[in-house]
């Protein structure tokens, strides 16, 4: 039997982590590791963290009670916006304003821990949700010009709560991990503190695709008012410089540990973690919990580049050391790929074929990956499955 990495289903990996070659940002070195778990060794070993988060507190105070808020927290209600929020309350005593993005598919659970960590903390909340026509419009563009249909989530999570900041006038913003925990797009190692700005909005959430691009994409088809892109479009930067703001992720002044941190918010805060669709019950539940849709997006990252989220999350651990390889590999051949129930719901809202869907997949396969969608089957549903919204 011959086998090389260019045939299907072969795809190159790393030694140590299991990410194969498909994953963006990712380079191998000599020995076969991946850079992104070489940024994870430099993340333990070599930052001061004792003087990253001396500036953490230097930058609070220079912005600490001279605005309306300290600090604005854009918060989705997962478990990072959530421990981000926690943390600058409890520790740090902050008045912050949270921001949430609804993107239209927030999961009864979700919003039911959103509902008890705003009372718990005592925080002032804003919630938006964007127009439903204009969303799934958005949705189906995305989709077939690159695959990923969360166009309208990733731009209006980041440009959302900036228009904010700027309206209320609170220049000091906190997201929650860097990318670097994930990606090589920054890099720890530069040693510089990422900023959540313009730069990084279009270097990788918008997929290449502005507001105004898509304006001119959609509009001939579509009863569109330019004001329903806003929203999604990042505010000019003279506002934001005239507020003097400050887009920072927590994670860049305290190490982040995602296992750590939710099992404090649901000590602190009673936070629910919640099963999602395609991934091993109970083992990953405080992840991805927001979108009843997630498992859609999983599936079809498993159809463009032959893994899921799995193999991601079991990635994570065995670079921290909480899972052996092994452990890792039967994981991932026993649940990942399978066709996620939600995906009957995405395909109504869109107004596809399960053939016509297929079809524009395959057309942003990343190569050598070959996906074989006739021997995929149906995964299971989720406890709240029949509680999403149908259109008919
Ligand atoms: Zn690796």
């Amino acid at each position: 039997m011959t086998n090389t990495s260019a045939t299907s289903g072969m795809l190159r990996r790393c030694i140590k982590c299991g990410l194969p070659e498909t994953y963006e940002t990712i380079e191998f070195d000599a020995s076969g590791v991946c850079n992104v778990c070489r940024q994870h060794e430099f993340k333990k070993e070599q930052i001061d963290w004792t003087s990253r988060r001396r500036m953490l507190e230097n930058l609070i105070e220079e912005y600490r009670g001279k605005y309306d808020y300290d600090c604005l927290v854009p918060f989705s209600g997962g478990k990072d916006s959530t421990f981000t929020l926690l943390h600058l309350v409890k520790e740090y005593g902050l008045k912050p304003l949270v921001v949430q993005f609804n993107h239209g598919f927030m999961r009864p659970n979700l919003l039911e821990n959103n509902e008890r960590t705003f009372r718990k903390l005592g925080v002032d909340a804003i919630s938006f949700r964007p127009n439903w026509k204009v969303v799934k419009r958005l949705m189906r563009e995305a989709l077939v010009r690159k695959g990923d249909f969360c166009w309208h989530c990733h731009t209006g999570i980041f440009s959302y709560p900036m228009h904010i900041a700027v309206k209320f006038n609170v220049p000091l913003v906190f997201w929650g991990e860097p990318s670097s925990e994930y990606t090589s797009y920054y890099d720890y190692r530069d040693d510089e503190i990422e900023e959540v700005d313009e730069t990084r909005f279009n270097r990788y959430i918008n997929l290449g695709i502005t507001a105004e691009d898509m304006r001119g994409m959609i509009e001939g088809d579509f009863p569109l008012d330019p004001r329903d892109l806003a929203p999604f479009t990042y505010p000019p930067m003279r506002d934001l410089k005239r507020i003097r703001y400050r887009s920072v992720c927590l994670g860049s002044f305290i190490p982040w540990d995602t296992r750590g941190q939710s099992a404090l918010i649901a000590e602190e805060l009673g936070w629910k973690g919640d099963e999602v669709e395609g991934m091993p019950p109970g083992l990953y539940d405080y992840e991805k919990i927001e979108c009843a849709m997630q498992g859609v997006r999983d599936y079809i990252k498993y159809l463009k580049r032959g893994y899921g989220r799995v193999t991601q999350m079991t990635a994570l651990d065995i670079r921290n050391g909480r899972m052996t390889k092994a452990d890792a590999d039967s994981l991932v051949q026993q649940f990942e790929g399978s066709k996620p129930p939600s995906l009957k719901l995405f395909l109504e809202y869109l107004d596809l074929s399960e053939d016509e869907f297929n079809a524009i997949v395959e057309k942003t396969v990343v190569y050598p990956h070959k996906p074989e969608f006739s021997v995929i089957h149906w995964g299971k549903r989720t406890h709240d499955y029949d509680r999403w919204y149908r259109e008919k």
